[in-house]
Parts: C-alpha cells; sequence; structure tokens
C-alpha cells in the first residue's frame, strides 16, 4: 500500500450516523482517533459528526477535503440502506462503487461459521469504491476502506467501537506513521483544587507564557471540570522522551507557584492519590455517607487495590441510621440538625471508631431539589475527617443539580483528606 500523505499532514474526522444527533448517543470514536493520529503527529483541524443523509455527508466531506489531507469517517458501512458512506465517498471523488469478490466472500464465510445463510442486503457491504484498499474487519462483517486520490487520504472505519479501533491499531496507524511528519505530540494534565479557574489563570500565565514563545511552543489550555480544574499542556517533539522531559520540567515549574492545591501532575483522579499517599502511612479508611449515598466509597473503591486502605462505607440517611451505623448521639441530631458541624463530626469519629481506623469521614448535606431552607439552603453540605489526632470539619455550598452536588461533595471529602495527609 502506498500513502501519499505530506508531512505534517492536517485531518479532519468525520462521525456518521443519525442516531449520534440525539441526546442518547456521543460520539466517542473521534476521541480515540485523535488520540492516535495526535500520538504519531498529526494534528486534527476539525471534527463532525453528521446525520444519515447523502446530502449532508457529502456537503461535509466535500468541505473537508478542500482543507484536510486526511479524512477519516466512521459508521455507515452497515448493510441497510442507510449506511451511505461508501456511496458518499465514491461520489465525492466521481468513481464508481465496484462488488469486491473476496470481501462478499469473506462476509459469506462469516455468516456460514455462524450457520446462516448471508442475507442479501449484505452485499451491499462488499461494494467498494473503485481503487479502494480493504481493510479486513477482524471482528464484524463491514471492512474499512483506504481510498488514496489527488494528494488526500480517505479512511472508512466500521461505527461500533469495537471494530474500529483493533482495525485502526491494526491497519491505519501503521499505514499513516511513516507519512505523517517528523515530530509527535505528547500531552500532560495537571489537576487542581481549591482555586477557581481565573485564578488558576492568573497564577499560571507568567509561567506559561514564555513557553508560548519557546520553539516549538508549549501549547496550554485550562479546562474547569466539576470540582477541579485541569491544566493541559502539550508539545511537539521529535523523540517523544524529550517531549516528556520538557512537560515534566514545565509540571515542576507549575508546582512552584500552585503549591499543594496542584493535586496531580500526571493526570491521575483524586482518588488515585488519595489512596496512594494512605498507602504511603499505611493508613486505612472509613466513610459515613449521608447526601452522598455511597459515591464517595464508590469512588475509593474505583481505585485498583484500594482493599489495602479502605475500610468500610456506610450509607446513613436517616438520623436512626446515623445512630445504628455511626455511633451519632440522636441529642447531637436534635440540638444541632443531621445537616451540621457537630453532626458530621460525630458520623466521622463514630465510624472511625468503630471500624478501628485511622481516618473516618462523614458526609452530610442537603442535595435538593427539596429539603432546602434559609439558613440551610440546597448545596448545603457539611464535611467532617477525624483522624488519631483530632477532626476537621468544614460547611460548605455548592451549586448545580442533585447529582452535581453529591459529585462535589465527594470530591471535597477526598481533597480535605489528601490535603492532610500532605500536611
Ligand atoms: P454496522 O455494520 O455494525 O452497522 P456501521 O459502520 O454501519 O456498522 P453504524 O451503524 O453507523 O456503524 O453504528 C453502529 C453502532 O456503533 C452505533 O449504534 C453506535 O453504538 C456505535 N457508533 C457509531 N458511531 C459511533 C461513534 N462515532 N462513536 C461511538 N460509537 C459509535
Amino acid at each position: 500500500m502506498t500513502c501519499h500523505l505530506k508531512p505534517d499532514a492536517r485531518a479532519v474526522t468525520i462521525a456518521v450516523g443519525s442516531e449520534l444527533l440525539t441526546p442518547d448517543r456521543t460520539d466517542t470514536n473521534s476521541l480515540f482517533v485523535t488520540a492516535r493520529l495526535n500520538a504519531i503527529g498529526i494534528d486534527v483541524a476539525a471534527k463532525h459528526v453528521v446525520g444519515d443523509r447523502r446530502l449532508d455527508l457529502l456537503a461535509v466531506l466535500r468541505e473537508s477535503l478542500d482543507h484536510a489531507d486526511l479524512v477519516i469517517l466512521t459508521g455507515g458501512l452497515g448493510p441497510t440502506a442507510d449506511d451511505i458512506t461508501r456511496a458518499v465517498v465514491a461520489e465525492a471523488f466521481g468513481v464508481p462503487l465496484l462488488e469486491d469478490g473476496i470481501v462478499l466472500e469473506r462476509i459469506r464465510r462469516r455468516f456460514a461459521a455462524r450457520g446462516i445463510a448471508m442475507p442479501e442486503i449484505n452485499r451491499r457491504q462488499a461494494l467498494v469504491p473503485r481503487g479502494a484498499t480493504i481493510l479486513p474487519n477482524e471482528n464484524g462483517t463491514a471492512p474499512g476502506l483506504l481510498f488514496e486520490r489527488d494528494g488526500r487520504t480517505v479512511v472508512l472505519l466500521p461505527g461500533p467501537p469495537r471494530e474500529m479501533h483493533p482495525m485502526f491499531e491494526r491497519f491505519v496507524a501503521e499505514h499513516l506513521a511513516p507519512y505523517a511528519g517528523a515530530t509527535r505530540i505528547v500531552r500532560r494534565v495537571l489537576c487542581i483544587t481549591g482555586r477557581t479557574e481565573s485564578q488558576v489563570d492568573e497564577l499560571v500565565q507568567p509561567v506559561y507564557g514564555p513557553w508560548q514563545q519557546a520553539d516549538p511552543p508549549i501549547a496550554t489550555s485550562i479546562l474547569a471540570t466539576l470540582g477541579q480544574i485541569e491544566l493541559h499542556l502539550s508539545v511537539r517533539a521529535v523523540a517523544p522522551a524529550e517531549g516528556e522531559a520538557r512537560l515534566a520540567r514545565a509540571a515542576a515549574q507549575l508546582r512552584t507557584v500552585l503549591g499543594t492545591d496542584l493535586f496531580s501532575d500526571d493526570g491521575r483522579s483524586l482518588e488515585q492519590v488519595v489512596g496512594e499517599r494512605l498507602l504511603t502511612r499505611r493508613w486505612r479508611i472509613a466513610v459515613a455517607e449521608s447526601c452522598t449515598g455511597g459515591l464517595l466509597s464508590s469512588r475509593l473503591t474505583d481505585v485498583p487495590g484500594s482493599s489495602a486502605y479502605v475500610d468500610r462505607g456506610v450509607v446513613c440517611y436517616s438520623n436512626r441510621a446515623k445512630t445504628d451505623l455511626a455511633d451519632v448521639p440522636p441529642a447531637i441530631i436534635e440540638q444541632h440538625g443531621a445537616v451540621s458541624e457537630p453532626a458530621a463530626v460525630a458520623m466521622a469519629e463514630g465510624i472511625r471508631l468503630r471500624a478501628g481506623v485511622e481516618v473516618g469521614v462523614g458526609i452530610t448535606g442537603i442535595a435538593g431539589p427539596g429539603g432546602g431552607s434559609d439558613t440551610k439552603p440546597v448545596g448545603t453540605v457539611v464535611v467532617a475527617i477525624a483522624y488519631p489526632d483530632g477532626h476537621t470539619v468544614r460547611t460548605m455550598r455548592f451549586v448545580g443539580g442533585r447529582e452535581q452536588i453529591k459529585f462535589q461533595s465527594a470530591q471535597a471529602a477526598l481533597d480535605m483528606v489528601r490535603r492532610h495527609l500532605e500536611g
């Protein structure tokens, strides 16, 4: 197979499928393709999601071919009438679709292996734009196609990720790599808690200003996600190790201005970082959760190997459960209310002593939409952490729906534990 891509090629991805334009399905194929292309030094200039309408796809494809060297389409290679990708690519290049005997035989055999005759409709999947190279599909019926014409490369891949990923790895990456420019893109993600996006931006601007003037520059972007701010750094490098070393130095510089607010400089999650700190200290943790309904336990146990430091988690939603499961004295709830600092501290201390561990966490709050009052509006959450030598407690006010409030509460609890352990 020859490839006509020029060095430092620019790519466009097109996800085809009307279901991707509904609220039910997300295009994840473009994320996978972008990561793989970046890793071999190809920039993605644009990405599109298009429905199964011939004229819409034709327009997007033509426009993409105008300014990109490489166009990668996923989806729409199935056997039904709404699977239009093959036909549209043939139309855009003005070549006929021809039935390929080898592909047809392969599809027939795939059906035969399952003991069924190939439905006539599947013949469509053996249609190939004249001159295209066939990429075998080891996990489904629709083969992929690679088509080169007029200095442009167009790759057609099946929609289902479990078919598309292996096909890309086996046939596409290898094919594009030698032509993809001399450099690779290396990335690094830094995660920060305890500051707003604009505060982080203000702090880091003076540090990364000079990087943008350097050759090659380090590209930076700041991203506010729920409960944390992320700094994404990327740089082009001839050797990945050289790029990684540059980003490691950049991360170290950022650490000097961000201090302990920077909890991860390699994309590790807060629960992973907390797990590592607990392991280092040889401490174990037990949690008593009310408004988070077990989310904190769930996140802690998302980390492989967490059984070494997670002892237990209880969901004590009712007042009775707070007493039954975390030994909260009823008088505390009667006097201060279930959402109060004394109640959260009692939950944290109670679960810590019951479990006989070093760290206890208590979370109580109002996730809404009902249940708020003037003094304790929806989003009021109290988190307490108990240790062998005392406790910390904070009352916070989060905004958002139930899910967001629950997530931010768990995030705040993890961060309080982390800060104490890094203390
Ligand atoms: P098939 O031969 O299975 O029909 P196809 O190439 O025609 O393959 P589609 O019918 O377009 O693929 O998509 C099949 C399924 O693959 C979709 O229902 C969806 O679950 C998944 N899929 C398609 N495109 C994407 C995408 N861009 N991101 C994530 N999933 C996708």
